[in-house]
């Protein structure tokens, strides 16, 4: 009889007993700390990850001992969640603010990436452009601005398919958010942009006017991240929230107004490099474009807002103007238009290198 229990017991409980225990094992994947830091102050953190991600170190997460790992080449920075003490290259040193975890994601203080992990962990080579993001605006069912039978989106991918020739040939990485006649919602887009570890985002649109006058209007202009915005940038900005609605991105808007406050900073820190990056596309196109330069300009668009790498976004013409909409067709043209695009990154990519991230020159330079 007790033979009989203890069969039972071995061929039915045995095994569920061994599944909790590698579901217990299984879950050391998962970061899943037991303590949380009730409301820490948000804005003075950074999400480690992606800190990690956009500098190219090598991160660990271990949920066991709650012990976050980021490595360079030469040197390690150990972390453990909710204790002010880490380990910088084997040194025991005393954080201001603990590394916590918050909404399903790990945040390391300003302070500790600026005092200990910048100087310990990254290399000078931090100041490069590398991989860059090129997204040609609309795609699929959303054509954009259609003007003489022109679609925008088919010209936005044909300009954003030379610039990609181009970089390519300059020894840079591209990635592209589409390649062919897809619909990818700004929310997509955002999101390769901000996990893909890339250094620039580049979006390309072409312009339309609306109205009585719309044919006149005619060039190229290109906008960064900032106010104040002009009457027409607003009205831009207008509708493109129509078009979000229209792709569901306002739910998506929910889950990001979480960390509205963190992107700011960010972008805080962006909104200098985009405006160079758009002053100096502004220069390349105008040197080679016979077109009205309309300037380099500021607007809140989805793709330059809540990207968190310096972004810009060109409209490399009017569809509405008969005639700059015939040029736009033309692939000769599309082709002088990424060159110029591409230049103008270039000479970005030059300067940003020559002073580590203009941190060795006056922010405020104009080109
Ligand atoms: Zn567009």
């Amino acid at each position: 009889m007790k033979n009989i229990k203890l069969f039972i017991f071995n061929f039915f409980f045995a095994p569920l007993w061994l599944g909790c225990m590698c579901i217990l094992f299984m879950s050391g994947c998962v970061p899943a700390p037991y303590r949380r830091v009730p409301h820490p102050d948000i804005s003075r953190y950074v999400n480690v990850v992606e800190f990690c991600n956009r500098n190219n170190l090598i991160w660990e997460w271990d949920v066991i001992s709650q012990k976050f790992t980021i490595r360079s080449p030469e040197h390690e920075a150990v972390f453990f969640i909710n204790s002010n003490t880490a380990l910088i290259n084997n040194q025991p040193t005393t954080l201001k603010l603990p590394l916590i975890y918050k909404s399903g994601a790990l945040f390391i203080s300003k302070d500790a990436v600026q005092v200990f992990l910048i100087p310990a962990l990254v290399p000078s080579a931090v100041h490069r452009i590398r991989r860059i993001v090129i997204d040609a605006g609309h795609g699929g069912h959303d054509p954009g601005a259609v003007h003489f039978g022109i679609h925008e989106d088919d010209i936005n991918l044909s300009i954003a398919r030379h610039l990609e020739k181009e970089l390519l040939s300059n020894g840079i990485e591209v990635i592209m958010t589409r390649k062919t006649d897809v619909f990818v919602p700004l929310s997509q887009r955002v999101r390769i942009a901000n996990t893909s570890g890339a250094d620039i985002f580049v979006s390309i649109h072409c312009n339309a006017c609306r109205g009585r006058r719309r044919t006149r209007p005619k060039g190229f202009e290109v906008f960064s991240l900032g106010g104040p915005m002009d009457e027409e940038s607003r009205l831009k900005e207008a509708v493109e929230r129509g078009r979000l609605k229209y792709e569901g991105g306002i739910s998506e808007n929910v889950g990001l107004n979480i960390r509205a406050l963190l992107w700011d900073i960010i972008q805080d820190e962006n909104k200098i490099e985009s405006k160079q990056l758009s002053q100096l596309i502004v220069s390349s196109l105008d040197r080679s474009l016979a077109t009205p330069n309309r300037g380099s300009k500021t607007a809140r668009f989805y793709v330059l807002k809540w990207t968190h790498i310096p972004s810009v976004l060109v409209e490399v013409g009017f569809l509405s103007n008969r005639w700059e909409a015939s040029k736009l067709a033309n692939t000769h043209y599309q082709k002088m238009v990424a060159e110029s695009i591409a230049d103008g990154i270039l000479r970005f990519k030059e300067l940003y290198e020559k002073t580590d991230g203009f941190s060795r020159q006056a922010s405020h330079r104009r080109f």
